[in-house]
């Protein structure tokens, strides 16, 4: 540890790298802002509402008032209570979205941050898509606490939104701090374990605030939960507990730090007060943050595989290991170019050295290295391990590639992202725009890997999908805006796909024999469906020769140009196993060209007999309206073939869930809102891939057939 006595290195152990990460309208946005007021680095606040935050820095973010990207920004904070008190920590905020069609921005940003800040409304509780982000987090492994916004708004309720984080949530949830009121009488918190109050009084920016005593209603309430917490945390602890059942308290420095490796743990999730809007709470949660989440010391080391072995390896947390690191965002930047987002995980990152991008295999230069503060960029040069910092110069990197030490070449988990379910056409208005298109989509899909493009040859169309309409409709506003394409753009369609349903076998003869060297190839098939989401798998059970090695690569090509191009209506094809099982060839005229041919139509032939269906996606929807529309939304819903889930009562709204498939989906929200004079609302994330019913199967094939029914 010698060498973290450096002064230009921030030492490890006081660095955190979190996320907020919350439903849409919690607040993430203000407690966010919130947090980097106090924390010094934004001079006014700035208020969502009128469009001034200092995350939500692209122009149609403020607009539609909700966060898309996911900026990295470091701030720092002086805690107040705990054993860590009066020590200055480096806090990198990665902001994440709010929404679930941008799945990719979530799962990136949780690959990378090592602790979460839940944020939920009080009167709400929890959302469905806190339970989505919530589950995401526990795929990584997140340890998180949680805040309990919006205690100021009417109908807030801290004990029923704690229950619901322990019931929806399954979460091992103890209040840290309870409310000092509620509605319009929440003024503050009282810190269970010190039994102290904080209140926040004329002070409009909340600034400043003062202890208090405990007010004498909630002498019982915090009895009950300063024993629930002390037990609790106990048990997380051998010597603690030993101590608590001989009836002697621990102290308060054992009883933060088994918090701490508790949080760590995931044995419990501490749970705090607050409203961010109103300036209350939000410097006993920066305390929480610094107190209970890990330091990039307290995770486990990186892993990954050798790509020259296969091996599987691991990186220390150590500025002198060699340099490893995860590239987790790639945004292009009015005024610098392409910013790449790096986490690093081992080692130090230099400006001006090489370094090789392992996923792609290829040398990049390392230009400048900056930290990215809320009001400003600081060049650095030199970035060490758990920090986050943004580089410039990196030209190939796209997000989730790793980058190492060319010497020392390591893969990291990569960031895995759903595919795409919608998707619509665009067509240039002019040869000058067709180019701008181009550069505008690469640009896009540089930024979200969840965003793709593809051309259709037949009708020169380019095609761009994703995971939701409103993603699609907002990377097509920044493709007029930002990049002043002109283009017209279609509908958006739904991204069907075809698979089989029955085994079958099928040949396929590629013979040209008139004069002059001819083709031939001729393989025999067998193809059996798999499972949903199993993909595709390709065996050559070929024995004694019947088609040389050299050519299965070829047969296994021609397979899968057949698969995306579609059978039965021009939807790739999914979830099947081809075996090839026999063949024959020919000395001269055999060729890779033949074979690939007839690999494409032994599947064609075999595809004939397996009773192929068409999958379309169903999306999980989640509708909240007031009681008087209930039937009529229903009914709605009945009408596009939904699986009504269930109903729930939520204060004075009724929140109704069910599967929907997408296709039936379009412009949902709008039809909902004249439904229900505008008071109900929807949220909806791609489920799963489902067989479409007999009588629209005909449909979809006709149409792709340029058939009008
Ligand atoms: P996000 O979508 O999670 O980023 O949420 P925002 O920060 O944009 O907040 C959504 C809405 O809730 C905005 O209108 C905020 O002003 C409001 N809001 C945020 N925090 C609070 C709070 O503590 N109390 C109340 N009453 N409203 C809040």
């Amino acid at each position: 540890m010698a060498a973290q006595q450096d002064s230009r290195i921030y030492p490890l152990d006081r660095i955190r790298n979190i996320g907020v990460i919350a439903h849409i309208d919690a607040g993430k946005t203000t407690t966010t802002e919130r947090i980097l007021y106090y924390t010094g680095k934004t001079y006014k606040i700035g208020d969502i509402d009128e469009g001034t935050t200092v995350t939500d820095w692209m122009e149609q973010e403020r607009e539609r008032g909700i966060t898309i990207v996911s900026a990295a920004v470091t701030t720092f904070w002086i805690p107040k209570t705990g054993p860590l008190a009066d020590i200055e920590h480096r806090v990198n905020i990665i902001d994440t979205p709010g929404h679930v069609d941008f799945t990719a921005e979530v799962e990136r940003s949780l690959r990378v941050l090592d602790g979460g800040v839940t944020v939920l409304d009080a009167e709400e509780g929890v959302q469905s898509q806190s339970e989505t982000v919530w589950r995401q987090a526990d795929k990584y492994n997140v340890p998180r606490i949680c805040f309990i916004n919006k205690m100021d708004k009417l109908g807030a309720d801290y004990i029923e939104t704690l229950k619901s984080i322990r019931e929806k949530l399954g979460a091992p949830a103890y209040p840290y701090n309870l409310p000092i009121g509620k509605e319009n009488e929440f003024v503050g918190v009282v810190d269970l374990l010190t039994r102290k109050g904080f209140v926040w009084g004329d002070d409009p920016s909340g600034m400043k605030f003062n202890e208090v005593e405990v007010p004498s209603d909630m002498h019982d309430d915090v009895e009950k939960y300063r024993n629930e917490l002390i037990e609790k945390i106990s048990e997380t602890n051998d010597k603690l507990l030993e101590k608590y059942l001989g009836g002697e308290e621990p102290t308060m420095k054992e009883l933060m730090q088994a918090l701490r490796a508790a949080t760590i743990a995931y044995k419990i999730v501490p749970v705090l007060a607050g409203s961010s809007l109103r300036n209350k709470g939000v410097q006993p949660l920066l305390d929480a943050v610094i107190n209970f989440l890990p330091s990039p010391l307290d995770i486990p080391q990186v892993r990954g595989y050798n790509p020259k072995t296969g091996a599987d390896e691991a990186r220390a947390n150590d500025i002198n290991a060699p340099f490893a690191g995860i590239a987790f965002k790639v945004q292009i930047d009015p005024h610098v170019g392409k910013l790449t987002y790096v986490r690093v995980y081992s080692g130090t990152l230099k400006s001006g050295s090489s370094v090789l991008n392992v996923t792609k295999s290829e040398r990049e230069r390392i230009g400048r290295i900056l930290l990215m503060h809320a009001d400003k960029r600081e060049e650095i040069k030199e970035a060490f391990a758990g920090e986050i910092v943004a580089v410039i110069g990196l030209t190939r990197t796209t997000t989730g590639d790793t980058l190492a030490d060319e010497s020392n070449p390591i893969v990291l988990e990569s960031i895995t992202f759903p595919e795409p379910v919608i998707s619509l056409a665009i067509e240039p208005k002019t040869k000058a725009d067709q180019e701008k298109l181009g550069l505008a989509l690469s640009r896009l899909s540089e930024e979200d890997p969840t965003f793709r493009i593809r051309s259709d040859h037949e009708t020169g169309q380019t095609i761009i999908s994703g995971m939701g309409e409103l993603q699609l409709e907002i990377m097509v506003d920044r493709m007029k805006r930002e990049f002043k394409v002109e283009a017209n753009v279609g509908r958006p369609q739904v991204a069907y796909r075809e698979t089989i349903t029955k085994v079958a076998e099928g040949e396929g003869k590629y013979i040209k024999q008139t004069g002059g060297r001819g083709q031939y190839g001729h393989c025999l098939l067998r193809i059996e469906p798999k499972s949903r989401g199993e993909g595709f798998e390709f065996v050559s059970e070929i024995k004694g020769g019947a088609i040389p090695q050299e050519f299965i690569p070829a047969i296994e090509k021609g397979i899968k140009e057949k698969m995306e191009t579609g059978i039965l209506a021009g939807y790739p094809v999914v979830d099947m196993k081809v075996a090839v099982y026999d063949g024959s060839y020919h000395d001269v005229d055999s060729s890779e060209i033949a074979f690939k041919i007839a690999g494409s139509m032994a599947l064609s032939n075999a595809a004939a007999s397996a009773q192929m269906a068409i999958l379309e996606p169903i999306m999980k929807v989640e509708v909240t309206t007031p009681e008087e529309f209930m039937g009529e939304v229903i009914g709605d819903l009945s009408a596009k073939r939904a699986q009504i889930l269930g109903s729930e009562q939520r204060g004075n709204v009724r929140i109704i869930t069910a599967l929907v498939p997408l296709a039936e989906l379009s412009g949902y929200v709008t039809t909902l809102r004249s439904m229900s004079q505008g008071r109900a609302s929807a949220y909806m994330e791609p489920s799963h891939y489902q067989e479409v019913p007999g009588n629209i199967t005909d449909k979809i094939v006709a149409k792709s057939k340029g058939v009008v029914s």
